[in-house]
């Protein structure tokens, strides 16, 4: 794949996801040729998906993608830390990755667990003490019962994108139109993503 933009990037993943939700999935090369190949000329990857760890939520099935056409950077509840945004920054830096997407998702764990409160042993106290911001606003919004676990979601992808943001390579690439930064959703039934 050669240099594409980021809109062309995001049409790629509304087609694949398209693929994905209807069953109409792609064949892809993993083979050995394929595989020697992304070791020559290298990895080009069109996206990189910034997501949360649950096994429900893989990307690469999502978007129906294949070797090499992903960056992905997955921790539960899809909050980024320095080690997270600086993998991002690779990708958009030294990869060219035109498009970045941060993609919660529908019932989320990470999330529902800040919202109901409760004890974080380890370092789980991490990941709820980054999303508690966004339970905060959710509920200043007048957020309650089910409702609260969604909009907490939606918040919790815009704290990542502001997150993100932060980082000047990132403000760099966009303010030179080599980089689109968006928020998705997942939905775990239907499989669909809503872009944000
Ligand atoms: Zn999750």
């Amino acid at each position: 794949m050669g240099n594409i933009s980021g809109n062309e990037a995001l049409q790629l993943l509304i087609e694949g996801n398209k693929r994905f939700t209807t069953g109409n999935l792609a064949v892809k090369d993993t083979g050995p040729a394929r595989r020697d190949e992304l070791v020559s000329k290298g990895q080009k990857p069109f996206a990189i998906i910034i997501t949360c760890s649950d096994s429900r939520v893989p990307p690469e099935l999502i978007f129906d993608q294949a070797l090499g056409d992903l960056f992905v950077i997955r921790t539960a509840g899809n909050v980024v830390d320095p080690i997270a945004v600086g993998s991002a920054e690779y990708a958009v830096e030294h990869l060219g990755a035109p498009l970045l997407v941060v993609m919660g998702h529908e019932k989320c764990g990470a999330v529902q667990a800040t919202v109901d409160g409760g004890e974080a042993p380890g370092s789980i106290a991490a990941i709820v003490a980054k999303i508690a911001p966004s339970v905060q606003k959710a509920r200043d919004a007048g957020a309650a019962g089910n409702d609260l676990y969604e909009e907490c979601c939606l918040e919790n992808i815009k704290a990542t994108i502001s997150e993100i943001m932060e980082s000047h390579i990132v403000k760099h690439f966009i303010k030179d139109g080599k980089l689109t930064v968006m928020g998705a959703k997942y939905y775990l039934g239907s499989g669909e993503v809503e872009f944000i």
